[in-house]
């Protein structure tokens, strides 16, 4: 069994003032060694949480494909991987729709993040519409094949999260069985793209995951960990999906 992995995104919150949660969040991580925990924070916080946190890893929840250029306010994946990332979240349901975009785009992201000898963060998940239509799992995987980056060593370089969007930030998650059949699908779909290494792959399940639900969706087969937007916002909602994940 893979060991249950745990990333918060704080997505556009936190400033230096916020470094002293880092350093809280990174002693419950040392408290928790069962579980690996993980921040992905803007990129303006990057540089000072790595030094804030020896145990617990820093991630960034964006780069650029290209690793250098005219693409003016944006960063590239050497950039945060200098300033200390070790996870980069790309194609986040919200970059998907605020900043158009495609799959191409985010396995070229996926791609960027493992030649900076990271750790991609690749997410996908349906609509609400979709779910209604019943075609949740076809639509997800074909996102997921589109998405997903040619790569012949996995060795810790990608994560996928099934994030459904109805789902984010709005405190409904779906059943655990529909759960439980997404995550079975996904881990086929990454068998077949990459051989029995898919296997090793993290598969985290993110949407309104929380101290109340954590333990039970941590326990739903092929469900390696979480990836957790408001509930890792203050170390009182935090710190139970940590235990969860410490103990499943
Ligand atoms: C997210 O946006 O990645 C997320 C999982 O958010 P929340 O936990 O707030 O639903």
């Amino acid at each position: 069994m893979l060991k249950k992995r745990i990333v918060g995104n704080w997505k556009m919150n936190g400033l230096k003032s916020d470094l002293a949660y880092i350093i809280e969040i990174s002693q419950q991580a040392a408290a928790h060694p069962k579980a690996d925990v993980a921040i992905c924070v803007p990129a303006t916080l990057i540089e000072s949480a790595a030094k804030a946190s020896d145990i617990m890893a820093i991630g960034a929840q964006d780069c650029h494909a290209s690793h250098s250029g005219a693409h003016t306010g944006c960063v590239s994946a050497a950039m945060v991987a200098e300033c200390g990332a070790k996870y980069v979240i790309v194609g986040h349901s919200e970059r998907r729709t605020d900043q158009g975009e495609s799959n191409a785009d985010v396995k070229a992201k996926a791609q960027a993040v493992i030649a900076q000898q990271m750790c991609a963060i690749l997410c996908v998940g349906e609509s609400e519409d979709h779910r209604n239509s019943g075609n949740a799992v076809a639509i997800v995987i074909e996102q997921l094949n589109l998405s997903l980056p040619d790569i012949d060593n996995l060795e810790n370089s990608l994560c996928v999260a099934y994030e459904p969007i109805w789902a984010i930030g709005t405190g409904r998650i779906p059943s655990l069985e529909e759960v439980a059949e997404m995550h079975m699908a996904i881990r086929q779909a990454l068998v077949v793209k990459y051989g029995d290494s898919g296997n090793d792959i993290h598969i985290l399940y993110g949407g309104s995951m929380n101290g109340d639900n954590a333990a039970d969706l941590l326990n739903i087969a092929h469900v390696d960990g979480g990836l957790v937007g408001g509930a890792s916002l203050s170390a009182a909602k935090f710190t139970p999906v940590i235990e969860a994940a410490n103990n499943a």
